[in-house]
């Protein structure tokens, strides 16, 4: 159940002469019902326990109290800390924690398994998505609010002109979906444009079997390194092959030659990690890649 609060989040931030931070993305959210559906699409139940990126002026984190067990809210912002005490001073089942959810170690600050929400500061969201998937944390469910161009990224198929890195990591590690379309006028300040709210549901299992899951990684960084460039040439930038070593990796991968990453599906990146373990690369490449 979701209490009243005596005043409103908004008014909590005027009280405090709060002035939003451009370079920490902070487009804040207050629609009550809209809060409740998110929490809703990101399935929250009260035996879940979330991981809260960016709770801003507490609007959203009293909703994800009053749906979930345990919230564990990560802001950067200092000058909110005052503001979040004061709209979370009824949400015995909220911590804050002040810190960089990009220095932030996840894993430790939850007992099981756990879930993550976010409407996301626009500037770190490919890196902190990048980070969270491939960190292999206890999480099963990542519901953000992103730019509708990243979502658009998140679920491009190859050949599309928005597919790269972000669209097969999400696919590798998670069933990726856009859960809802949410106008920029709904958000205060209002983004410049419209934002999506994207559900990613972590995979047990990845769809594709590599062995050597942090090579398949890199292989899929190093096709999307140049994008002008063929898969071929990316691979003797990025793994230090020769062009003999490049045309037999990508032969026993049973790729064309002229293939570019925009036109690989996981498969194929999962092929070409796998000629070259078989080919014993793996073993000299440098780290770099
Ligand atoms: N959840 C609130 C809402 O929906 O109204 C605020 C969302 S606002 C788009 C993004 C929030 O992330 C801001 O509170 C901002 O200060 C915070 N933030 C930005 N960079 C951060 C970082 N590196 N680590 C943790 N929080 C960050």
């Amino acid at each position: 159940m979701m209490r009243n609060m005596p005043i409103s989040p908004r008014e909590v931030l005027r009280k405090h002469s709060f002035a939003t931070k451009h370079s920490l993305g902070q487009h804040f959210l207050f629609d009550e019902d809209l809060l409740a559906h998110l929490v809703e699409l990101a399935g929250i139940t009260a035996e879940d326990d979330v991981l809260e990126i960016g709770p801003g002026s507490g609007t959203l984190t009293r909703q994800l109290a009053a749906h979930a067990r345990r919230v564990l809210a990560v802001e950067i912002d200092r000058d909110l800390l005052s503001i979040l005490a004061e709209t979370l001073a009824d949400c015995p089942n909220v911590t804050v924690i002040h810190s960089d959810i990009l220095h932030t170690d996840v894993a430790p600050l939850f007992a099981g398994r756990f879930k993550a929400l976010a409407n996301l500061p626009y500037y770190l969201t490919t890196e902190l998505l990048t980070r969270l998937l491939t960190a292999k944390l206890p999480m099963d469910t990542l519901a953000v609010m992103v730019q509708a161009e990243v979502g658009d990224k998140m679920i491009a198929e190859p050949g599309a002109p928005e597919y790269g890195p972000l669209a097969v990591l999400c696919r590798y590690f998670a069933d990726t979906r856009k859960a809802l379309r949410v106008p920029a006028g709904r958000f205060s300040p209002p983004p410049k444009v419209d934002s999506v709210f994207m559900r990613l549901d972590i995979r047990a299992q990845p769809p594709v079997v590599c062995e050597d899951e942090a090579l398949l990684l890199r292989v899929i960084r190093c096709a999307f390194a140049m994008r002008r460039k063929t898969l071929l040439n990316n691979l003797r930038a990025g793994f230090g092959l020769d062009k003999a070593g490049a045309l037999d990796c990508v032969g026993a991968a049973g790729l064309s030659t002229d293939i570019r990453g925009e036109r690989m599906c996981l498969a194929d990146f999962a092929a070409i990690a796998t000629a070259l373990i078989k080919m014993q690369v793996s073993k000299s490449i440098p780290s770099k890649t």
